[in-house]
C-alpha cells in the first residue's frame, strides 16, 4: 500500500483561524509513530499540473488563484485567505488525491493523507475546498480507463454538494453522502443517493442509516474503485459537524464501510475529508485511525 503526503500539505493560517491545518503533519507523525507506513511506502507529492485541474476546473478561476485574486465575497466563501500559495498547496493535496486513486487501481488501496475537497466546484470554492481533487482525479482516471465504475462514498459530516456537481450526470459515477440534512452547505447538490439525517444524530442512528442504505448502493452500482472522504467531524466533540457518533462509533463507520469494499477486491481510495474538533489532536487522531483501518485489519489501535 502506498501513501502520498508533503510537508506542503501545511500553510500557515491567520492566528485563529477555523481550520486547523496543522492535522495533517500531526496525522503524519500519528500514522508514522504508529508504524502503519514505512517511510518507503511514502511518495512525496508535487502541485497537480494544470491540464488534471482544467479537466475540472475553469482556466479563469485557476488563474485567479494562481495569482490569489478572489474577490473579498469569493474569499469568505471559501474561508480562507486566498494566495498564490494556497493554490499550490491545494493544487499538491489534488494531486495527492490523484495519485492515491491510481495507486488504489494498481494495488487495492491507497491514501492521499489529506483530500476529499468537496465544496469546491468548476469555478468558486467554498468551505475550505479551493480545488476538487475528487473530480480531478476520476477525469483523470477516466482518460486511461474510460469505462471504469467509480463510487465516491463520502461520510464526512458534510454534503459533497462541489463533487455532485461536478461529476453528476456521469452514468459511471456514483455518489453517496450521509450527512445532516439541516447542516452546511446549506444548498445542497443532489448526488446518486444521499442520506441526510437529523441535527445531532446519535451514533447508533447514524449507523443504522449507514447499514441501511451503502450496502444496496454498492450492489447496484458494482464499482471498480470506491474513493472514501472518511470525514473525521462526525465525532461528538467536532465544532461543525453536528453528530454525535463516540470514537468507537467511528471505528464502527470505517469497519463497515471497508468491509464492503476489501473483502470483495474492489480496491479503496482512503481521503481525509473534514474535522474540527474542539480538541485539535483528536481531529488528527480521526484521521489516523480510518487511513489505519483501511491499511491493516481490523483490531488495531483507537485513539
Ligand atoms: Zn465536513
Amino acid at each position: 500500500m502506498r501513501f502520498f503526503y508533503s510537508p506542503g500539505y501545511y500553510l500557515p493560517l491567520p492566528e485563529g483561524h477555523p481550520f486547523p491545518m496543522v492535522k495533517f503533519p500531526m496525522a503524519y507523525d500519528m500514522l508514522r509513530a504508529a508504524g502503519v507506513f514505512s517511510e518507503e511506502q511514502v511518495t512525496l507529492v508535487e502541485p497537480a499540473a494544470r491540464e488534471y485541474l482544467e479537466r475540472v476546473h475553469t482556466p479563469e478561476y485557476l488563474d485567479r488563484l494562481a495569482r490569489g485574486e478572489l474577490s473579498p465575497r469569493e474569499a469568505t466563501v471559501l474561508g480562507l485567505p486566498p494566495s498564490p500559495e494556497l493554490f499550490v498547496r491545494s493544487a499538491r493535496e489534488t494531486e495527492g488525491t490523484r495519485l492515491a486513486c491510481r495507486a488504489a487501481l494498481a494495488d487495492g488501496c491507497a491514501a492521499n493523507l489529506a483530500g476529499g475537497t468537496h465544496h469546491a466546484f468548476a469555478d468558486r470554492g467554498e468551505g475550505f475546498c479551493v480545488l476538487n481533487d475528487v473530480a480531478v482525479a476520476v477525469r483523470d482516471l477516466q482518460t486511461d480507463h474510460s469505462r471504469l465504475r467509480v463510487m465516491v462514498v463520502d461520510t464526512d459530516a458534510h454534503q459533497g454538494n462541489g463533487t455532485h456537481a461536478l461529476l453528476g450526470g456521469d452514468p459511471r459515477v456514483y455518489t453517496y453522502s450521509i450527512h445532516v440534512a439541516a447542516n452546511y452547505p446549506s444548498r445542497k447538490v443532489p448526488g446518486s443517493l444521499d442520506v441526510g439525517l437529523e441535527r445531532f444524530v446519535p451514533g447508533a442512528a447514524y449507523l443504522d442509516a449507514l447499514r441501511a442504505s451503502l450496502p444496496g448502493a454498492v450492489d447496484r452500482f458494482r464499482p471498480d474503485l470506491a474513493v472514501w472522504l472518511s470525514g473525521a467531524d462526525p465525532h461528538q466533540n467536532d465544532r461543525f459537524g453536528q453528530m454525535q457518533l463516540t470514537v468507537r462509533d467511528m471505528a464502527e463507520r470505517d469497519a463497515f464501510v471497508l468491509s464492503l469494499f476489501q473483502p470483495r477486491g474492489i480496491p479503496v481510495a482512503v481521503l481525509y475529508g473534514g474535522g474540527y474538533n474542539r480538541e485539535l489532536a483528536n481531529t488528527a487522531r480521526l484521521h489516523r485511525n480510518s487511513v489505519a483501518a483501511a491499511a491493516v485489519p481490523p483490531g488495531t489501535p483507537a485513539i
